[in-house]
Formats: C-alpha cells, sequence, structure tokens
C-alpha cells in the first residue's frame, strides 16, 4: 500500500508545489514507485512535471466529478520520472460540484491503485478548501512547507486545528509527516529564531533536511522539468535527494 502524503499550507508560495515536483523525483530516482496528484486548479504542479495543462486528455476534474476511473486521468511524465493525476483550472468547477458531501471522492479513488505505488504526494492549493479536504482526507500523513518568515507560524494554528478535526472524524490515521524548511537562508536573523521555535513545537517532525534558496529551483518549472533533471548538481537538487533520503529512512526504521 502506498503512502500518501498530501503537501499542504494554505500559506500561498511557501514552496508546496516545488516540494511535491522534486519530492516525486527525488523518490522515483530512488526506485520508488511515484503518483504525484495535483489538486490546485493553478495546475502548477501539472506543469512544472511536464504535462501541459491546457491540453489535458483526462485531469482530476474528471476523476472528482464525472465518476471517471482513476486509471484513465493518470499519464507518465517520461521528463520527470513518474506518474501524474494531472490538475488544471477545471478543478475550480470541481470544488463547487464537490460542496455537497464530496469530500471523499480523492479519497475512494485513491485506493483503488494505491498498491500500484510506494508513494502519492498530493500538491494541496494554498487554501483550506474543498479540494485540500479531499486531499487531506484521502492522505496518511502531511507535509508542511514552511517558510522561516515572521508570518510563518500564525497561519500553522488554522492548519493544524483542520489536521486535528479531520483526525478526530473522518480520517483518523491523518499524521503530520513532517515540516520543511524552504527557501532557507541561514543569514536571516529570523531564520534560527523560527526554527527553534518549529523544534518546540514539532520535535523530531522537523526535517533535518532545509531547502536552500537556489534559483535553479525557480527556473526548472519553466522547462517543464524536476531540479533533478534540470540541473542534479544544483544544491536545490541536493536538497531534495536529502529529504527523499530523510524520509526514506524515517519509513525503513
Ligand atoms: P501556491 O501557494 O501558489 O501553490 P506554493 O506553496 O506551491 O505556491 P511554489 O510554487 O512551490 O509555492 O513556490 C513559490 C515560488 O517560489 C515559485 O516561483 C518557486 O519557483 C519559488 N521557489 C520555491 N522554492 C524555492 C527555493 N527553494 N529557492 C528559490 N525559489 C523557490
Ligand atoms: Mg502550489
Amino acid at each position: 500500500m502506498a503512502r500518501i502524503i498530501a503537501v499542504a499550507n494554505q500559506k500561498g508560495g511557501v514552496g508546496k508545489t516545488t516540494t511535491s515536483v522534486n519530492l516525486a523525483a527525488a523518490l522515483a530516482s530512488m526506485q520508488q514507485r511515484v503518483l504525484m496528484v495535483d489538486i490546485d486548479p493553478q495546475g502548477n504542479a501539472t506543469m512544472g512535471s511536464g504535462l501541459d495543462k491546457n491540453n489535458l486528455e483526462k485531469s482530476g476534474y474528471d476523476l472528482l466529478t464525472q465518476n471517471t476511473p482513476i486509471k484513465e486521468c493518470i499519464f507518465h511524465s517520461e521528463k520527470a520520472g513518474f506518474d501524474v493525476l494531472p490538475g488544471n483550472r477545471d478543478l475550480t468547477a470541481a470544488e463547487v460540484e464537490l460542496m455537497e458531501g464530496g469530500q471523499n471522492v480523492l479519497r475512494q479513488a485513491l485506493q483503488e491503485i494505491s498498491g500500484s505505488y510506494d508513494y502519492i504526494i498530493i500538491d494541496c492549493p494554498p487554501s483550506l478548501s474543498m479540494l485540500t479536504l479531499n486531499g487531506l482526507i484521502a492522505a496518511k500523513s502531511i507535509l508542511i512547507p514552511m517558510q522561516c518568515e515572521y508570518y510563518a507560524l500564525e497561519g500553522l494554528s488554522a492548519l493544524l486545528e483542520t489536521i486535528d478535526g479531520i483526525a478526530a472524524s473522518v480520517n483518523p490515521e491523518l499524521q503530520i509527516e513532517g515540516i520543511i524548511r524552504t527557501m532557507y537562508d541561514p543569514r536571516n536573523r529570523l531564520t534560527q529564531e523560527v526554527t527553534d521555535q518549529l523544534v518546540q513545537h514539532f520535535g523530531d517532525k522537523l526535517f533535518r533536511t532545509v531547502i536552500p534558496r537556489n534559483v535553479r529551483l525557480a527556473e526548472a518549472p519553466s522547462y517543464g522539468l524536476p531540479i533533478l533533471v534540470y540541473d542534479s548538481n544544483s544544491t536545490g537538487a541536493l536538497a531534495y535527494q536529502a529529504l527523499g533520503g530523510e524520509l526514506l529512512r524515517r519509513h525503513c526504521g
């Protein structure tokens, strides 16, 4: 059975998509069978994995609202090295259609194919919307990317309340996989302060790996490539490889 990890933080621009795509690629390079699920109408993870969001045969919209079998909605990205269940702005319509009791649709669909993968990574949108809810209910754990900046911890309590609410009701299995510090800049005075607070709150749930600010990470999506393919020697590539390794070691005990 796959480990299903939702990458979520309702704060925008913290590195959710960069982490989803590049962690998926890192795990795939370590002989893991990986599916990346894009449930963000922005479709950035879809594009970043080398699929054209404006030209999708099938997408998460079909899965979530048209009863299309999940296998028909999954495509292999040759460039990226993993499977993708793509998404685009059609998901905005799905958001509305799911309002009436549609919170379990993704969970049920992923259960059907869970045996075919080692990891399923879900890239969530920057909101606590019905789409994110579908992601969190489908997941076994949540990976939270965070920037070490002044307001970073503020939004976190809303997210933690949501996680607690879901764990107490529909998805008792849901755990925090970990917190990953992104766009990390050790020269910034706040970095150490926020890190200390994260250690206090989350203990060893805080990944030791940090993802540095690296311009190559920002460039790679415009070529539809994970960093590992775009520039395998960059500090960004090495960091995401390290994150994949740390995750695997945690899971293998
Ligand atoms: P949204 O909330 O809109 O979905 P997000 O949380 O998915 O955003 P990303 O899209 O991954 O965040 O990152 C936001 C921007 O920062 C992007 O332009 C991305 O290329 C850039 N970025 C992410 N991580 C890094 C990094 N470590 N170094 C440099 N740039 C980065
Ligand atoms: Mg994103």
